[in-house]
């Protein structure tokens, strides 16, 4: 037989599954009647917030208390007190006590915490966390707006190109050369497209899209002109630093990543988690100058497809 599951979080619990001090503030109390059916690592709020495991017990599986009607009539004044059992928000008349929504989430620090049905707490959780990436969605739309201004920015990719295969000792071939394409985000223009090699090649031996390391250098540094370099992530540009900071540590960033802006941008929830799903790497750079300049077009508030189709033109 398995054990019981395990959660990760109280957002996790599927439906049916309760504590036995969940069971007992039911407004018509119950026992668990069962084994443990899960465990639910979760904050202790009255351990200051240590984490901690908490047992759960199926609904199905439970039985009524001993506590009779006339019992619970006589006890009932006292035994729901602070209890509430009706939804502020729907007026759905919850079996379950009913906890006061949202508590402890910092993205919905805003919201004043009321008593609310699941339903409700599931709904006020997601228009929430659609508030707080709306906000964030329109400074990822300001920082497009600087990235798509004239003589702004370019979306680059940066690869390192190396023969095929290994070497008879079992290695990887060395790096011979950096293949960069950069795009003009403002107009969609392609500014540079060839390899920068590591070695001058031998005569005869350069293909018209090869550079020698120096002259390549000065090109590109003449393509990028002061502009700020965009990659998908910060690493995609990793592959540049030898070529424009040779001597410079990682720390020092060689220009901004579009990934975290087109995530906020996009702000597509998921619903389970709350959280937004990462953007897809457009893959090349023209296709990112052009999402960024789609970006750039929208407006703030959230008008729906309208945004698309300013975002087209
Ligand atoms: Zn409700």
């Amino acid at each position: 037989m398995n054990g019981p599951t395990v959660y990760e979080g109280w957002w996790e619990v599927p439906d049916g599954l309760l504590l036995a001090s969940q069971l007992a503030a039911m407004d018509l109390p119950r026992i668990p009647g069962g084994e443990v059916a899960g465990i639910v690592q979760a904050e202790n709020w009255h351990a200051r917030g240590r984490d901690d495991q908490f047992r759960l017990y199926r609904l199905s599986d439970s039985l009524p208390s001993t506590a009779s009607a006339t019992q619970l009539e006589a006890a009932d004044a006292k035994r729901t007190k602070n209890r509430v059992y009706r939804c502020e928000e729907c007026g759905a008349f919850s079996e379950q006590a009913l906890p006061r929504y949202p508590l402890d989430d910092q993205l919905l620090k805003n919201i004043e915490p009321r008593y609310l049905c699941r339903c409700c707490r599931h709904i006020t959780r997601l228009t929430g966390y659609q508030a707080h990436h709306g906000a964030r969605r329109a400074a990822a739309a300001r920082w497009a707006a600087t990235m798509a201004a004239a003589g702004a920015a370019l979306a680059v990719t940066a690869a390192e190109v190396r023969p095929e295969g290994t070497t008879p000792s079992g290695k990887r071939h060395p790096i011979t050369g950096i293949a960069v394409l950069a795009f003009d985000i403002a107009d969609g223009r392609k500014v540079f497209d060839a390899t920068v090699l590591r070695r001058p090649a031998k005569a005869g031996q350069r293909t018209k899209e090869q550079l020698d390391p120096e002259p390549g250098a000065k090109r590109l540094r003449a393509a990028i002109e002061g502009r700020s370099l965009i990659g998908w992530t910060l690493k995609d540009l990793e592959p540049l630093r030898p070529i424009l900071a040779p001597n410079s540590g990682r720390h020092v960033a060689l220009g901004e990543e579009a990934h975290a802006r087109v995530t906020d941008w996009r702000s597509d929830i998921d619903v389970r988690t709350g959280r937004p799903r990462a953007a897809t790497n457009p893959g090349r750079p023209d296709r990112l100058a052009l999402l960024i300049r789609r970006i750039a077009t929208t407006t703030p508030a959230g008008s729906g497809p309208r945004n698309q189709e300013e975002a087209d033109r």
